[in-house]
């Protein structure tokens, strides 16, 4: 009608079902104790030592078994289910580090990530202060996560809550950097303490090449802002060296070692 065609394929249909069964899925997991927290470390360049862990979120569907991120955390946004899970996540991280700490595991910081709704959310402040005080965990061993979009996404706004979060004394990481359209005028003002490289610039990073440019201007931009540069996504050792060379303070990445659940995780330090 009106000039204009509409195609209607059954596959499409499956699509919508599909995704309405993992929503109503979704919304039972919290309270089955269907999530988990897998851990991936953070290496001082170029090999250690260990500078701090990330929390990646992971969940063990009933009939699906593990359920990445990319597919639920999307769902959890739009269905404002995100803010639950998101409390879950935090306090979740905070717990394993304070038990680690009592069993004289040394992990110095554990690096959660936040969605833009959570970060625009206004009990974010108030759970990251319960959870830490629940688990005596000092605010310095925390570091959350955002976004270069969802930071310059409204700035004037990111910066009070930032700055709010700052105060408290929590470490703020920005991440998947490079993608997005940072104002520099604003990056000047953000209270981070470090810029992760996406990465989108280290899959097929060569010496010399556009990428390593690109990451050398961010490596200059992180130390003229004092900001500590962690590369995401290290894969090879050529990667590892190579940006080790252009003056990366941290490594991140499958070849350094694989996200795994929080027992592996000490048994491999171990
Ligand atoms: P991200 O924050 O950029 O996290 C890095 C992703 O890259 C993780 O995927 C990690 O497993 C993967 N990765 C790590 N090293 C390598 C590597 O060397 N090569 C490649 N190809 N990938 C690597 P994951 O765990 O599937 O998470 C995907 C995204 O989901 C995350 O991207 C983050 O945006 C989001 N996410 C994960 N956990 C949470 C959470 O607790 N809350 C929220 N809001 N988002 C989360
Ligand atoms: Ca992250
Ligand atoms: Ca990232
Ligand atoms: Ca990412």
């Amino acid at each position: 009608g009106r000039n204009a065609y509409c195609l209607f394929e059954p596959s499409m249909n499956r699509g919508a079902h599909e995704e309405l069964a993992l929503t109503q899925d979704l919304r039972r997991a919290l309270g089955h104790d269907e999530f988990s927290l897998h851990y991936q470390p953070k290496l001082r360049a170029p090999a250690g030592p260990l500078t701090g862990v990330e929390a990646l979120l992971r969940w063990h569907h009933p009939e699906q078994g593990m359920v990445m991120p990319d597919r639920f955390i999307p769902l959890a946004e739009k269905t404002g289910l995100i803010l639950e899970i998101g409390r879950w996540v935090i306090n979740e991280a905070c717990r394993q580090l304070a038990q680690w700490r009592a069993q004289g595991i040394e992990i110095p910081s554990v690096s959660v990530n936040l969605s833009a709704t959570q970060f625009r959310s206004p009990g974010l402040f108030g759970k990251i202060s319960t959870a830490l005080s629940a688990h005596a965990v000092p605010a310095s061993s925390l570091v959350l996560e955002i976004t270069e979009s969802t930071a310059m996404h409204d700035p004037e706004a990111s910066l009070a809550i930032l700055q709010r979060l700052a105060d408290l004394g929590v470490g703020i990481s920005i991440d998947d950097f490079g993608t997005g359209y940072s104002s520099l005028l604003y990056l000047k003002r953000l209270p981070a303490s470090e810029l992760k490289i996406d990465r989108a610039f280290v899959r097929d990073l060569v010496a010399g090449g556009e990428d390593a440019a690109i990451v050398s201007a961010i490596i200059a931009l992180g130390r003229t802002l004092n900001l500590t540069v962690i590369a995401e996504g290290v894969e090879t050792e050529a990667q590892q060296h190579l940006l080790t060379e252009l003056g990366c303070t941290s490594l991140q990445g499958f070849h350094l070692g694989r996200p795994c659940p929080p027992t592996e995780f000490a048994a491999r330090l171990a």
